[in-house]
């Protein structure tokens, strides 16, 4: 009789379908090529999901995270993740974790896992996934999607080269496309994500990824597949992971797709929100809206979010570092 994982099954094999029940994953990101890297995965039957994502749901990402509804804005995206994928298939533990990757907290949160997923916009994360990939010798898979491209790459150490080995160190802020700049459309981050999800069952049960980077111009129907230097880097080969030990304390980003910017404190705090309000309301002279993850309201021109962990959203015309200073006048650091 056929049951939830019988045309998997089929052709996979009994034992690499059972494999995957076993198996535990991290997603760095729910953004769009983690909402349909997430579905696949759920679909397949991982036995642990592990969903880690900083953001909350927003109007202008429904275009391309298809796990979201316009019920879901203003949710943390690790929680509605949740929610719908174990309406797919509640034979999978899922656990959602809201917060943000940092040096902090990077080997904490993907240490015990067969497999990280790259669900992220940025390469500060990926250059985080990258170390913790190195040290603890976790296979991880590259996804990326901007424009009409799609870019996927398995990562699986000792056995193949690693991130720095293609680049040693990350673009400079303003050299690369965002999905601000350049845009993105939502079948190249199908794509891409799909890929990267075969990638990942390949992985699981014991197959050989794809030996190379494969890179799609959806748009202009190319296609390459391009092979990773055969010369290692020092960092793969001696296991340096200088991302895990650069300490910073404040540090804002400009957030991909969306006006604003990004403050994150390092170690994560543990802001009273609650307290916060009568400060913010007596400057802004508008009410603030508290949940028990968040704080938000507006100053001026400016719309902030505040979370419990000490990082700050701030959305409008606003420089990182008057971001930065704003938060350092009002809140503290
Ligand atoms: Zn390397």
């Amino acid at each position: 009789m056929a049951d939830r994982y019988s045309k998997q099954r089929v052709f996979l094999g009994a034992d690499r379908d059972a494999k995957l029940r076993s198996v535990s994953v991290a997603i760095v990101g729910l953004g769009a090529t983690g909402s349909v890297i997430a579905s696949w995965l759920t679909r397949a039957g991982v036995g642990h999901l592990t969903l880690i994502d900083r953001d909350l749901v927003e109007v202008s990402n429904l275009q391309r995270q298809i796990l979201y509804c316009e019920s879901d804005i203003g949710s943390p995206k690790a929680v509605a993740a949740k929610e719908i994928l174990n309406r797919a298939n509640s034979q999978v533990y899922i656990q959602s974790l809201v917060t943000d990757l940092t040096s902090g907290n990077a080997v904490d949160t993907l240490s015990d896992f067969d497999l990280i997923m790259d669900g992220t916009d940025n390469f500060e994360a990926r250059y985080l996934i990258n170390d913790v990939s190195l040290l603890k010798q976790i296979p991880w898979i590259y996804c990326g999607a901007i424009g009409g491209e799609a870019m996927v790459w398995s990562i699986v150490p000792p056995q193949t080269p690693c991130l720095r080995c293609l680049m040693e160190e990350p673009p400079e802020a303003g050299d690369v496309d965002t999905c601000d700049s350049a845009g993105v459309l939502g079948p190249a981050v199908g794509v891409a994500a799909s890929w990267s999800a075969t990638e990942a069952i390949k992985i699981l049960t014991g197959e050989p990824p794809a030996p190379i980077l494969a890179r799609f111009d959806l748009w202009n129907n190319e296609r390459q597949f391009i092979s990773p230097p055969s010369v290692r880097c020092k960092f793969c080969t001696n296991q340096i992971t200088e991302f895990l030990d650069d300490r910073w304390t404040l540090k804002a980003t400009t957030l991909c797709g969306l006006n604003g910017v990004q403050i994150r404190v390092n170690p994560p705090g543990n802001l009273d929100l609650q307290n916060l309000i009568p400060r913010l309301e007596a400057r802004t002279k508008t009410i603030w809206k508290y949940t028990p993850l968040t704080l938000s309201g507006n100053d001026g021109e400016l719309r902030v979010i505040l979370f419990r962990d000490g990082r700050a959203l701030i959305h409008g015309e606003v420089t990182p570092e008057r971001a930065r200073s704003w938060y350092t006048e009002i809140i503290g650091c």
